[in-house]
Parts: structure tokens; C-alpha cells; sequence
């Protein structure tokens, strides 16, 4: 009886080791003893990651098991790649696919193509990104402007019934070659020009084949609340999901406003309107000097605008509207708020704001004065874009902490020491978690997170990302909570940020130790209609 027992024991015991060898997977990278924040809003958990090929394929107590990598993030948090909800910089991508700036704040993936701006041959523009490469994953919206300027050029009119068939033609060939959405920016030439109606024809396109609606308002200032209710509209008549872009209630007169705002969407969403929102979390915006100008002072082409500002009646009615912007909009009331920050036909101006500018030129300061070195700005080569400080912290935490909203940088292109672009292009998901997050205890980490992650992956329809889980894509970011900062500002903007350990995008490591490893694993993400 106890030789057979002795045997049985022997025989298990083989029997273990063979299966224990069996089960000893081999991973490519494992990450142990971090606290992980799954990106859903849950609390941290510690657990160690293993990742296979681009997937997470284990989570859990990860024993002595063989791996090419293990990378020991004892005391840091784990988290998903951050999805940046609003970018530009999808066209920075076909000159620097190791998108510095982005990849150095964690981002591991970016929806484009918003503003109404994108390619016009998404499949082409695919295609090149592909043959390229990207350090990340970035997935396409497709733009109103674009669209409107290739079948219209600048015409301040609505379209005829061919024209709109034409548009809508396009907007069908982007979502079949894999658009996310479709994208306005009414605010912009040429859509400032359009009617809702023309919005709602070509949303219904996108929304045939399970896309979003991504909207810069018409104003985001004294007319927010028109300009909220025509997406609600939109998205209402065409049955799509709406995204108002980078929310804010801009200019002195509309502090406070985004308490009503905010309450808007939630009224908008009881009705089954699906409303949600991103922002980025500095109180100044960036854009083109031509903002600050009246939408029919610029319509048509370079010599029928230059036409008009010559004559000298026009002109004043020009300056008129524009001082009322500086007075009421973006300004923010004084003409120090504006500080041109990119402007290629003379650097040395660049950082300075108007007044600065005008007492350096020897000229008068005033808000006229301004408004004629607007106009002398935008119609240089090159063209001007400025920073415009008439944002509210208060505002801008209200819709941070806000259960609609999600992150978008709002970024565009940064080449390192060209402009003094705005801070979001370097500093953009760092801040929130150093400055909201750690510092003023605005929101929690998990919350912030979810924010950052899963939040906006559901919201683009990308099902496979913006979560710590069995079987998603390896979009993963390690990094230190009492070391992270963000280092870029208004006047020095091209530093990256401090306490980003790793970022792991499809199982590759792209930022090792902090330091850019210039590999190239990310992803076009495909939308809805591809086929
Ligand atoms: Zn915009």
C-alpha cells in the first residue's frame, strides 16, 4: 500500500513540474509591483502586467516568470495610454512620427481632424502614416472646412443642391475609408458660412455609418448658448452622437456661464441627445489671429479681402468688429490678453502681446491701434496665430470635475523651439494630474484618469483601448505622482514633463527612463465605416 502511495507521489509530483513548465509563459514585457489605476474610475489596485505582442495578456500576482523585460514600477502608478479626444497634430505626424510632444505626456493615441480641419483623402493620409510610421495610434475625423473650402473655396453663401451633394459625397468616401466622425468648426472659414441645415445634411452622412459629431462652436462667447443649441439641434436631426469641442465660456462678460452651459448638456442628454464635452485645462486658447476678425470681413479670396480693406469705410467697420471682439470675445477685455505667439514672418515679435508690441513699434495703444496690427499680422506670408488669455479658472475646473467631460489637448503642431506655441502642445495631461489633481485636489486620480482613458475611447468608438484589461492593446503609461509636472509655459513652451517613467504603446516601449526610444509601433484606428 505505501510502495503505491510513494509512486502516485512521484508520479504527481512529474506530473506538476511538467505543467508548471507548461504554464511558465514567456512575456515581453512585465511590469510588477505598480499600483495600478485601470482607467475605469476604480480605485488603484497593485498588480503586476504582463504584455505579449501588443496585448496585455495577464494581470494578477506575475511570479518569477521569464520575460525579455521586466520593469519594476514599485511605488508608481500603472495606467492606460492617455487618448487625447482633441488634437491637430495628425498632419505633425507625417514630419516627426515620433510626435515628441505627445508621446512625452503619455499619450498614446489621438482623434484628429477636428475644428472642421482635416485631410481630404483620409485614405491617402492613411496610407502615408502607415508607410511612415507613428511612435502613436491616431484616428481621423473628417472636416466640415476641408470638405466646404475643396467644392466651395471661401464663398460666404449657402451651397447649391450640387454642391451639397458633393460635400455629402465626401463626407461618405472619409467614413468608408475610416473617419471616427465628422468635424465642424463654425467658428472658421469657410463653415462660419454655412447654415445648420448644410451641418445636418452632411452629419446624417456620418452618423449612416456610426460616427460622431465633434463641434467648435459658432461662438463660445456672448452667443455660447445659440451656439450650444444648434449642435443639440444637429445632433438631434441627423441622430448623432455630439462632442462639443474644447468647452469654454470665453471672454470677462461670460464668467460663471458654464454652471448654465454644463446644466445644457445634461438637459440636452435627458431628451437621449448624446451630448458630451473635452477641454484642456489652461485659462488661455490659441488659435489664428483671424478669429478675432468679423466672419465677412474675410470671405473669398486674398485680393477681394485685401480689396476691401482698402477701402477705408470697410476698413473702420473691420476694426469696429474687431475691437468689439477684443473688448467682449477673446480679448478679454484688454489687448495685453492677446500675445502673438507664432508668427514666421518676424520671431522677434513673437511672445509679445499687442500692447508690447505697438510700444516697441513706437505706435499708439489703443484698442484701434490694435486692431490695425491685427490686420497687418494676419495678412503677412505665414499668417498669425496668438494666444488669448479670457478664460476663467473657475470655469475651466467647473467642467474639469464635470462627469461630461473628457481631456483634449487641443494641441497642433510643435517642433521644438519653433514659436511660442501654446503650453497644451508639451504640458497638456501631465498639468491636470500635477496641478488639479495632486496640488489643488480638484478631482481624484482615478476619476481624472478615466477621464483621460476610457472615457474618451467609448465616446470615439474605439473599443480596445483606454483600459488596464486581459485582451486590450498595450497602451500603457508608468509614472511617478509625486514627480509629475508639467515644465512648458506661455513664454517657454518646448519642455517636456518630469516623472514620465514609461509609455508603452502596442507593447513597445516609445518613451523608456523618460527619453524617446524613436520606435514607431503605433496604429491607425480604423472608424465605424470602414470596411
Ligand atoms: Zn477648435
Amino acid at each position: 500500500m505505501r510502495k503505491y502511495t510513494l509512486i502516485i507521489f512521484v508520479l504527481a509530483g512529474l506530473l506538476c513540474s511538467f505543467t508548471s513548465a507548461d504554464s511558465q509563459e514567456r512575456y515581453d514585457h512585465v511590469i510588477k509591483n505598480g499600483k495600478i489605476v485601470d482607467g475605469t474610475g476604480n480605485p488603484w489596485y497593485y498588480a503586476d502586467i504582463a504584455i505579449k505582442g501588443d496585448r496585455i495578456v495577464k494581470i494578477g500576482m506575475i511570479g518569477d516568470v521569464e520575460a525579455e523585460n521586466v520593469i519594476d514600477a514599485e511605488g508608481k502608478i500603472v495606467c492606460p495610454g492617455f487618448i487625447d479626444m482633441h488634437s491637430h497634430a495628425e498632419r505633425q505626424m507625417l514630419r516627426d512620427p515620433s510626435v515628441h510632444n505627445m508621446i512625452t505626456q503619455g499619450n498614446t493615441t489621438i482623434v484628429g481632424g477636428n475644428c472642421g480641419g482635416s485631410q481630404l483623402d483620409i485614405e491617402r493620409f492613411f496610407a502615408s502614416v502607415e508607410k511612415k510610421g507613428s511612435a502613436l495610434n491616431m484616428g481621423t475625423l473628417i472636416g466640415h472646412n476641408t470638405i466646404r473650402r475643396k467644392v466651395m473655396g471661401n464663398a460666404g453663401r449657402e451651397p447649391t443642391a450640387e454642391e451639397l451633394e458633393k460635400m455629402k459625397e465626401y463626407v461618405e468616401k472619409g467614413m468608408r475609408d475610416g473617419a471616427l466622425g465628422f468635424s465642424t468648426g463654425l467658428k472658421y472659414r469657410p463653415g462660419v458660412y454655412s447654415k445648420t441645415d448644410e451641418v445636418i445634411e452632411l452629419a446624417k452622412v456620418a452618423a449612416k455609418y456610426g460616427g460622431f459629431y465633434a463641434t467648435h462652436l459658432r461662438d463660445e462667447g456672448l452667443q455660447l448658448f445659440e451656439s450650444m443649441d444648434e449642435a443639440i439641434k444637429i445632433g438631434e436631426e441627423a441622430g448623432i452622437p455630439v462632442q462639443m469641442s474644447h468647452h469654454k465660456a470665453a471672454g470677462a462678460d461670460m464668467w460663471g456661464q458654464t454652471i448654465n452651459s454644463l446644466k445644457k448638456m445634461e438637459k440636452a442628454r435627458e431628451r437621449g441627445i448624446d451630448v458630451t464635452t473635452d477641454l484642456h485645462p489652461y485659462p488661455a486658447t490659441f488659435t489664428t489671429a483671424a478669429i478675432l476678425f468679423p466672419a465677412w470681413a474675410l470671405e473669398g479670396s486674398s485680393e477681394e479681402i485685401e480689396n476691401r480693406l482698402s477701402d477705408p469705410a470697410i476698413r473702420k467697420r473691420v476694426i469696429d468688429g474687431i475691437v468689439n471682439n477684443i473688448i467682449h470675445d477673446r480679448g478679454g477685455n484688454d489687448i495685453r490678453n492677446v500675445t502673438l505667439a507664432v508668427y514666421s514672418s518676424d520671431r522677434s515679435l513673437e511672445g509679445l502681446n499687442l500692447h508690447e508690441i505697438l510700444v516697441k513699434k513706437g505706435r499708439g495703444t489703443t484698442m484701434e491701434d490694435a486692431a490695425e496690427l491685427l490686420i497687418e499680422l494676419l495678412m503677412s506670408d505665414g499668417g498669425a496665430s496668438c494666444a488669448y488669455h479670457c478664460l476663467s479658472m473657475n470655469d475651466i475646473v467647473r467642467i474639469l470635475q464635470h462627469p461630461l467631460s473628457m481631456y483634449g489637448s487641443d494641441a497642433g503642431n510643435a517642433f521644438i523651439g519653433v514659436g511660442k506655441v501654446h503650453p497644451r502642445h508639451y504640458g497638456h495631461f501631465p498639468r491636470i494630474i500635477a496641478n488639479h489633481v495632486r496640488d489643488r485636489g480638484d478631482l481624484t486620480l482615478e476619476y481624472a484618469i478615466k477621464k483621460m482613458t476610457s472615457f474618451p475611447a467609448a465616446k470615439a468608438g474605439i473599443r480596445n483601448r483606454g483600459m488596464i484589461s486581459e485582451g486590450k492593446f498595450a497602451d500603457i503609461v508608468i509614472f511617478d505622482y509625486d514627480e509629475i509636472q508639467d515644465n512648458a509655459t506661455f513664454m517657454d513652451p518646448h519642455n517636456y514633463c518630469d516623472g514620465i517613467d514609461y509609455v508603452i504603446v502596442n507593447g513597445e516601449i516609445v518613451v523608456d527612463h523618460g527619453k524617446i526610444t524613436d520606435k514607431l509601433p503605433g496604429k491607425v484606428i480604423f472608424g465605424p465605416g470602414k470596411k
